[in-house]
């Protein structure tokens, strides 16, 4: 459907489950947090009908993400489930791809068409100390199986000051015999992210430059969202700059998300949007969750406005958002 900035919204991220395997720096305190109870989140149910009522507003294309979505049982299942939804054209995942090891087939034959792994350095220390735990050699065994499998794979990474910065290149260097994206997605200041230097994307161009000399901007191949890609001569795929701080995007969003806890996200960085399960579990018809959805997307938010005070802000960490 059109939002009243007559952006065309046709992509909702559903996270599954707050809980992760992980405890990345820029994510999750150290300690661990407080969990939602199981009662509080989702059923796979509730999830399943939702997909089907937002493919009659133009939903399209769904990322299941959390948390680490694959902490929760069953995850696979549901995939093989909304793809199967009429209207659904792509199904993709978002993982630190540890628990994928030793699925990926599964996870191929389940309709995945793409996945998203998040991997900030090939250091094997460095990784520790950033997902504070976690093998980096079993990421990159998932990665290559992926492609193997015939999967769209892209590698999100988050550049933060006085960790990863070194590394970057080695890891964009994976794209050069891949057919992959790696991705460097600027550090935001939310939940643990805000105690945390980012490196901005401009910076990390012209580390790319530098290392691999100048490079075409690579257009047209990449579909919806908000990264811009650049090709350096020789690679096989691609490098992407998605940069949510230094190069606003809003104004090309095409995306809602769906909290393990069923509240509707019109924008990352807003609490605005709309308590489904409330909703739900109250016992609302079909007709009245249609109409109460149509009337929140329409009105998405403008911008983000994470340097302003937008009176809405959202408080919660990555790892309950969804990413
Ligand atoms: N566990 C899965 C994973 O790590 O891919 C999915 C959930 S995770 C919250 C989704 C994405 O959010 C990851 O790519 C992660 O790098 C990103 N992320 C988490 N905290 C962030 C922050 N403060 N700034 C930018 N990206 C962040
Ligand atoms: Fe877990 Fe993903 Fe957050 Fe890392 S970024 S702690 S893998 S949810």
């Amino acid at each position: 459907m059109i939002d009243a900035c007559g952006r065309k919204i046709d992509y909702v991220r559903i996270s599954i489950t707050d809980r992760c395997n992980l405890r990345c720096v820029y994510c999750m305190p150290e300690n661990g947090v407080q969990s939602m109870q199981h009662s509080d989140i989702l059923t796979y149910e509730e999830i399943m009908r939702l997909v089907r009522l937002m493919t009659q507003l133009g939903i399209r294309h769904v990322r299941i993400t959390g948390g680490e979505p694959m902490a929760r049982r069953g995850c696979l299942d549901l995939v093989d489930r909304i793809h199967r939804i009429p209207g659904i054209e792509t199904i993709a995942m978002t993982t630190n791809g540890l628990l994928l090891s030793g699925c990926v087939s599964w996870a191929r034959e389940a309709g995945l068409d793409a996945i998203n792994v998040s991997l900030d350095t090939l250091n094997p220390e460095t990784y520790r100390k950033m997902a504070r735990g976690g093998d980096v050699r079993r990421v990159l065994a998932v990665i290559d199986e992926a492609l193997e499998l015939g999967m769209r794979v892209k590698i999100n990474a988050v550049p933060v000051r006085g960790l990863n910065d070194k590394d970057l290149c080695e890891l964009a260097a994976l794209a050069w015999d891949r057919d992959i994206c790696v991705r460097f997605i600027e550090l935001m200041p939310v939940g643990c992210g805000a105690e945390l230097q980012p490196i901005p994307s401009d910076e990390v161009r012209r580390m790319m430059e530098e290392a691999f000399g100048p490079a075409q901007e690579d257009v047209g191949k990449h579909g919806f969202g908000p990264a811009k890609y650049i090709r350096p001569r020789g690679f096989t795929g691609s490098i992407g700059l998605i940069s949510p701080m230094s190069h606003e995007f809003c104004g090309e969003c095409n995306r809602v998300r769906l909290t393990a806890d069923g509240y509707l996200k019109l924008c990352l960085n807003h609490t605005a949007g709309l308590d489904l399960r409330a909703m739900m579990r109250g016992g609302a018809d079909d007709d009245a969750l249609l109409e109460a959805l149509s009337g929140a997307i329409a009105r998405k938010p403008r911008r983000h406005g994470f340097e302003e005070d937008i009176g809405d802000r959202e408080v919660r960490r990555m790892n309950e958002i969804g990413g």
